[in-house]
Order: C-alpha cells, then sequence, then structure tokens
C-alpha cells in the first residue's frame, strides 16, 4: 500500500517534518530498519477522527517501556497523529501508522519516529478461514521471559507474517496462535472474540498479549446492548466449541469467522452487523 502523507518526528515529536511519502526519507543504519527495533501502532481514522486515540497511544508507550525505549510525549504523538488524520479527513476510511525507532546505529542514537497516512485501507471483506498455529510458547511467558517481549508491539513482525503465509498454504485466511499448554492467545495481528453461551470471551493479556484496542472497544459495544463480556482464558477445546468466533483490528474491525482448522462452522451475523456499527460510531 502507496502512502499519502507522512511526518517524520524527532525524539521529541514535537516540532514534526511533513514530507513527501515517495520520496527517500529514513537512512540504512536505522535501527527500525536493520534490527526491527522499535515500536509500532495502527489505528483506524473515519472521516478524520482517529478511532481509540488514547488507547493506541497509551499501548505506544506501554510498547515503549517493555522495550526501555524513552517515554514518547503522547500529548505531542497525538498532535502529529491528528495532523496525518486532518490531511484525510474527506476519506470516509483511512488508516494511520505510527512509529517510534531506537534511532540509527550509525548516529548519536536518538530515537525518531513517523507517522504515515493512508487513504481507503482495504477491509478484509467478509467471514474468514482460520487455522490454529503452536506459538511455541507456553501461556506464562511474559512472566517467566519478559526479554521476549510478548505482549510488546514491536516492528519485528516477520514471525507473525510468516504465520500468515502458513495460514495460506493451509488454504485459510488467517491464524490464531495457541500456547504450549493449550490455551487461545491471538492472532499475528489481531485479538480474538468468541461467544460462549451468551457470553463474549477475550484472552487476558497477561497470557503476553496485546491489549486489542478493537476488541475493548467491541465489548463496549456488547455490554451496550445487554451482553455479557469476559476476560478469561480460553482452551483450544472451547474455541472449537464457541457459539461464534471473531478476529479484531483496527483497520478490519470484527471479522466473523466461517471455518477453524477446515471445520465450518456457524456465524452470528446479527453480532457482527452490531459490533461494526457501534465500532464505525465512535467519536474518538
Ligand atoms: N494482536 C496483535 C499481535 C496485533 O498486531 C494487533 C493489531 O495489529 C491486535 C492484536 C489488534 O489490536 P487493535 O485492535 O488495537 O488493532
Amino acid at each position: 500500500m502507496t502512502p499519502d502523507v507522512l511526518f517524520l518526528v524527532d525524539a521529541t515529536a514535537a516540532a514534526p517534518i511533513e514530507v513527501s511519502p515517495h520520496d527517500p526519507a529514513l537512512t540504512v543504519t536505522q535501527l527500525a530498519a536493520t534490527r526491527g527495533d522499535g515500536i509500532f501502532e495502527t489505528i483506524v481514522v473515519v472521516h478524520g477522527v482517529p478511532q481509540a486515540m488514547r488507547a493506541h497511544l497509551d499501548r505506544f508507550a506501554r510498547s515503549a517501556r517493555m522495550l526501555d525505549l524513552p517515554a514518547p510525549d503522547l500529548d505531542a504523538w497525538e498532535a502529529v497523529i491528528q495532523a496525518a488524520a486532518d490531511r484525510m479527513r474527506a476519506h470516509p476510511r483511512a488508516a494511520i501508522k505510527y512509529v517510534l525507532s531506537r534511532g540509527d546505529e550509525a548516529g548519536e542514537n536518538a530515537t525518531m519516529g513517523w507517522v504515515l497516512g493512508f487513504v481507503s485501507p482495504p477491509r478484509q471483506a467478509g467471514p474468514i478461514r482460520v487455522v490454529t498455529l503452536d506459538r511455541g510458547y507456553r501461556s506464562d511467558v511474559a512472566q517467566t521471559s519478559p526479554w521476549l517481549l510478548q505482549g510488546a508491539k514491536t516492528l519485528s513482525y516477520a514471525l507473525n507474517m510468516a504465520a500468515l503465509r502458513e495460514a495460506r498454504r493451509r488454504g485459510a485466511d488467517d491464524v490464531v496462535f495457541v500456547s504450549t499448554d493449550g490455551l487461545v492467545l491471538e492472532g499475528p495481528n489481531s485479538t480474538v472474540i468468541a461467544r460462549v453461551g451468551d457470553t463474549f470471551v477475550t484472552p487476558p493479556v497477561d497470557l503476553g498479549i496485546l491489549p486489542g484496542t478493537t476488541q475493548h472497544d467491541a465489548f463496549v459495544v456488547l455490554a451496550a446492548a445487554g451482553h455479557a463480556t469476559a476476560v478469561r482464558t480460553v482452551t483450544v477445546d472451547e474455541l472449537r466449541d464457541a457459539d461464534a468466533l471473531w478476529l479484531c483490528s483496527s483497520t478490519r474491525g470484527a471479522a466473523a469467522v466461517s471455518h477453524l482448522d477446515g471445520v465450518e462452522r456457524s456465524t452470528d451475523d446479527d453480532i457482527t452487523a452490531l459490533i461494526a456499527t457501534g465500532l464505525d460510531a465512535r467519536k474518538a
């Protein structure tokens, strides 16, 4: 996807510089590029309004803490993100990706970042086919081995992309990662919601997964409509037996799962529509 807007920021993010997204902007020794050493967020923008802005910024700060990066000035970042969103106000849907890199290995190593705007990001249409894949970690990895950075939104997404390619090899669209001790984690770029009877459940972040902003807001929509929600561990067997499943992320919303490991499942179209309407109605 070609970006439409680009702002570069220094360590403070206080004085963003707008440049053409089609011109070279990064040095080849930038640690974001050479080691994937940095963090990012992707946020959906509806008619110029960045959705879940503060939740994304809080997660950005959380990732920075986990990577021992200097704390980003969230108000300064918010101003740059809003400036990028303002450029795309004419478009019903857009996306903004913002990145903080540890610095340049050839320079003095000051952090730097950038904010990229994309108009009309593709939305994953319709129900999706999903496979479960072993993540190779126990569910307590975040506690036992915090240096593995599980639950931080780092730039090191090669593994996540490899998992999506594996899904395609298996004739599917997406993935649910599972811990070695049989608990449901998250997708490579999504959060899992399962309907188990009358309750909508999602796994807790202490399993070493990202706090999903879309899942959070979907639960607000569901609760407002009188549905029960719970954050709790979900076993793989429960996932298979669930009454309906969704994968949630900022740019796609809540995508209904039509197949799990090749087995067709029922979808809950009314709830899918309820969540989509509720998410699009967010004012911030
Ligand atoms: N989990 C991972 C690993 C992700 O990369 C993402 C988003 O890309 C999510 C969950 C969903 O987060 P959000 O709903 O805030 O986009």
